[in-house]
């Protein structure tokens, strides 16, 4: 089993290296680190230095946090292209939603935008895959933009979107996934059975915490069983088959160790 999104440089990293060796002790067979800024990318690069089989990087500025710096985007960039060989996508990246008032207190729209544009532009040119935060009424401004980069590969992470808008993302071959919330919430029950299984991936943006039959656990890989087992009763796709079945979706989008440019 694969997490395909999760914050992994937020996890303590004096305790790192003895929480990887127990997930995969319990059927965790890796991760796809995502970063949030400069900062951030540079920690999950040591990550995939120190882990190499279990983690796959992604770097990148998340969009519910002022844009980076000209100095920063700069830096990033370079940093796609020097690391291009340790990476295997460029995230988190997308457009505000939660916190976008806020944001466009001090910053344009259009600034946003820009920088969804400048990392779209270097995923096309590196041929990587995005992971993408593009939720709610942002979901489709986000898809408008793959569509006009003509981006192949890309990926709505915990997505949550009208039926409409789901429906244009997989019929463009995008990848969506469920987080532990598909366990209790019906909205991601429903989300489930609109993907098909072939587009479909499981994740668990950890650290972030859940509710329900989660609430007060720590957020970890090894939730990935649960959610496996919820989409298992949900499709009716037994669940041998199931995390076969999505083990092949994350490899497919997420490669480690992608070397040539085909
Ligand atoms: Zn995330």
């Amino acid at each position: 089993m694969i997490d395909a999104h999760i914050h992994l440089d937020q996890y303590d990293a004096e305790e790192i290296k003895d929480r990887i060796k127990r997930w995969q002790e319990n059927g965790i067979d890796g991760v796809v680190g995502v970063a949030t800024n400069l900062r951030s990318s540079y920690d999950i690069l040591k990550l995939k230095q120190d882990f190499p089989i279990f983690v796959r990087a992604a770097i990148g500025h998340h969009p519910e946090i002022p844009p980076p710096s000209k100095h920063d985007l700069y830096e990033l960039t370079k940093l796609v292209k020097s690391e291009r060989h340790n990476l295997s996508g460029i995230g988190e990246i997308g457009l505000p939603t939660y916190r976008k008032e806020e944001l466009l207190e001090r910053n344009r729209e259009e600034e946003f935008n820009a920088i969804l544009e400048t990392f779209l532009k270097l995923a096309k040119d590196e041929n990587l895959p995005v992971a993408l935060h593009a939720v709610h009424e942002e979901s489709k401004k986000v898809l408008s933009f793959l569509k006009k980069h003509s981006i192949q590969k890309a990926h709505f992470h915990w997505l949550k979107a009208p039926d409409e808008v789901i429906h244009e993302i997989v019929s463009e071959g995008y990848y969506v996934s469920v987080t532990p919330e598909v366990c209790y919430r019906e909205r991601d029950q429903r989300l489930v059975k609109k993907v098909p299984i072939d587009q479909l991936l499981i994740e668990t943006d950890g650290p972030w915490q859940y509710g329900g039959p989660f609430a007060r656990k720590e957020t970890s890989p090894l939730l990935l069983k649960e959610i496996s087992k919820s989409v298992s009763n949900i499709t009716k796709i037994p669940l041998k088959n199931l995390n076969e079945k999505i083990f092949n979706n994350t490899n497919r989008l997420y490669p480690n160790f992608v070397t040539d440019k085909s």
